[in-house]
């Protein structure tokens, strides 16, 4: 709850520095706190149900949440993962300025964006703790901050779930996964992750936080090292989640 003196002083400032939305630049006078303006919040490609139940994919068209034919096949090792925003047009810049660029203040808007639009998730998630996927140190120091802490600081406290910052390290330098195929980034991650402290993860529904989901190899890896360390159950959040490859 703002005071009457913050909203004041915001109403000072909104009329000095008239609030501009994130992705077209333009004034909008009564700005939310995603600070996006109509047009652009609603191209935003949104994800909902129907999905599948374990990876989140979305299926086109009406009906129930079910497992898709890969997760049959091949069973993740979380229970379910979802994500807010299909990694398209207005959510690909929004993370790429944040990402790339260092525009940190965007942190806001996707979190908030994704906190909103999983919530009712998270909530039948049951899940116990929050925890970033982390960054091997080397990458920390080229890019200067973990993008997926800074996201689950803001949904742990919109979530009210505690934030274990260092739930997981990366112990393995990996190369960019960008290039790689879907098995080539499995094997590349395989034993890049060990869990800081057992204790905190033991018999706890855990978590995970991660800016874009790509083809999911870094968030199973993550997850069967936490299982490995005694966690009950893995979830996966994610803002985006890339589009299928085109067949
Ligand atoms: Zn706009
Ligand atoms: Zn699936």
């Amino acid at each position: 709850m703002l005071t009457a003196a913050r909203k004041l002083g915001k109403a000072l400032l909104d009329l000095a520095l008239p609030p501009r939305c994130h992705l077209c630049r333009c004034f909008i006078p009564e700005a939310g706190p995603l600070h996006l303006c109509p047009a652009c919040h609603d191209q935003l490609p949104l994800l909902s149900s129907p999905c599948c139940s374990i990876c989140g994919q979305h299926f086109a068209g009406a009906g129930h949440d079910h497992p898709c034919s890969i997760c049959l096949q091949h069973p993740p090792p979380w229970e379910a993962a979802r994500a807010a925003v299909l990694f398209d047009g207005g959510c690909r810049d929004l993370i790429h300025a944040f990402k790339y660029r260092h525009r940190f203040h965007l942190r806001r808007p996707l979190a908030l964006l994704t906190a909103r639009q999983l919530g009712d998730f998270v909530v039948e998630s049951k899940a116990d703790l929050l925890g970033p996927v982390p960054l091997h140190p080397r990458r920390l120091r080229q890019r200067g901050f973990n993008q997926s802490l800074l996201l689950a600081e803001i949904l742990g406290k919109e979530w009210q779930l505690p934030l274990q910052r260092q739930l997981l390290q990366r112990t393995r330098y990996t190369t960019s996964q960008t290039e790689l195929s879907a098995e080539q980034r499995a094997t590349n991650l395989r034993g890049a992750f060990s869990v800081s402290d057992p204790m905190l993860v033991a018999d706890k529904r855990v978590l995970l936080v991660d800016d874009v989901f790509t083809t999911g190899a870094t968030l199973a890896e993550c997850s069967r090292c936490l299982l490995q360390a005694g966690a009950a159950a893995v979830l996966c959040v994610t803002v985006a989640r890339a589009p299928l490859p085109a067949t």
